[in-house]
């Protein structure tokens, strides 16, 4: 027997049809706000992932699944959807246009890390991104997409946000948190340590406890953002409030990449163990430039799906279509006629054995059928069917032709 590789897993049953509510939940509501669908190669240039998640995260130094294909090419498959759509916008010389794009995406992801609940090695991910829109209007009315995709499934959430500034008011900062860093070098962990050279600004977001603790009195970026950036933070948190939409600034919220820059915003559950992520995005302005396209503004977000696979509120199934069935097994030429026909437009369960009626019983229920259609010896002699509606429990004998 071949099992599947540690990290992956089969999506059946139960869980297909949770994870297909998701998907079809987050479509729809995403085409209302203006997004189409974008689908993106599974496997990219490497160069892409190493230029965009950047060469120093632990995405790309430790947990791609790259490998040099047989044409000799540095492959990988994505780790995460941005890139994709970003590189794809570029490719099609969207940049260029003066049109505003918004994309929806779903699919695949893939990551070498050790497998945990809720963190898988193939794991899935729906994202937006909106590209070509400067105003926070965007930012806000992106994380209300969110909320609304959340509330539909039934998911509660808390929401944090924080500002990355811009290139005006980031790089000031990161010095001065260069400067704070470097004199408690010595009290922080050797990640921490190893970032301040490579990339201080995710020493924030270090969870060990006792950096934490060291951080507290870091220098808060929120505390020194340059006027446009402040008044934009501002701005939003101003909508969030007349939206009714509750949130927490989380300084320690931070990407640590150039090209990140403004609205950050992570979407996190309390209902999976510890506190965790289910979304996450921002405001991305530079990374279209950063990957040779003309600059242009953009901003987006991934949902999670296997993060919120358990936190889903299916909708109550209704008993729905026919089960057909023989009880004797002349009539099952009768049936396989009548499922084929009603099948243009019905829901169709049938069983090729003939079989007793408490059996055939079984199946309706099985199928969740709202109706059970049945052909006896006696509707076979009269040319009729027995006919059941489970809902409201009305039977009846009708001729065969009367059934439409
Ligand atoms: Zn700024
Ligand atoms: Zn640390």
């Amino acid at each position: 027997m071949i099992n599947p590789l540690r990290g992956m897993k089969d999506l059946t049953f139960e869980e297909s049809k949770r994870f297909n509510f998701i998907i079809d939940t987050a479509t729809t509501i995403a085409k209302r706000y203006g997004y189409g669908y974008i689908e993106t190669p599974i496997l990219e240039d490497t160069a892409l992932f190493k230029r965009s998640v950047g060469d120093s995260s632990d995405i790309v130094t430790k947990e791609m699944y790259q490998f040099e294909d047989k044409g000799g090419n540095d492959v990988c498959m994505r780790p995460e959807g941005t890139a994709g759509v970003v590189r794809s916008f570029i490719h099609a010389k969207l940049d260029r246009q003066p049109i505003k794009q918004k994309f929806y995406y779903y699919g695949a992801m893939f990551r070498y890390e050790r497998p945990q609940k809720g963190r898988l090695r193939e794991f899935h991910q729906f994202g937006c991104e909106s590209f070509g829109e400067a105003s926070v209007y965007e930012d806000f009315t992106i994380i209300t997409m969110i909320s609304q995709i959340f509330e539909a499934l039934g998911i509660g959430f808390d929401l944090k946000i924080n500002s990355l500034g811009c290139s005006n008011c980031m790089p000031t900062y990161r010095d001065n948190l260069v400067g704070f860093l470097t004199e408690i070098k010595d009290e922080l962990c050797s990640d921490c340590n190893r970032r301040i050279d490579t990339n201080p600004i995710r020493v924030l977001d270090c969870k060990n406890e006792n950096c934490q603790n060291l951080l507290k009195n870091s220098p808060k970026l929120i505390d020194n953002l340059c006027d446009e950036c402040d008044i934009d933070f501002k701005k939003l948190t101003t909508l969030l409030d007349s939206a009714n939409i509750d949130y927490e600034v989380d300084t320690n919220l931070v990407r640590g990449l150039d090209y990140y820059n403004k609205t950050a915003f992570e979407f996190v559950s309390n209902n999976i163990g510890s506190q965790s992520a289910i979304a996450g995005g921002g405001r991305y302005d530079k990374l279209v430039e950063y990957l040779d396209g003309k600059a242009t503004p953009a901003v987006g977000f991934a949902i999670g799906i296997e993060r919120i696979m358990e936190l889903v509120n299916m909708p109550k199934i209704n008993r729905d279509g026919i089960y057909m069935g023989a009880m004797t097994d002349d009539a099952i030429e009768k049936i396989l006629a009548l499922a084929t026909k009603k099948r243009k437009d019905t829901k169709v369960t049938i069983e090729y054995n003939s079989k007793g009626f408490k059996s055939h019983m079984k199946g309706v229920d099985k199928a969740n059928a709202r109706y059970a259609l049945l052909i006896g010896e006696d509707e076979l002699t009269n040319g009729t069917i027995w006919l059941k509606d489970l809902d409201t429990k009305e039977e009846k004998i009708i001729p065969i032709e009367d059934f439409q």
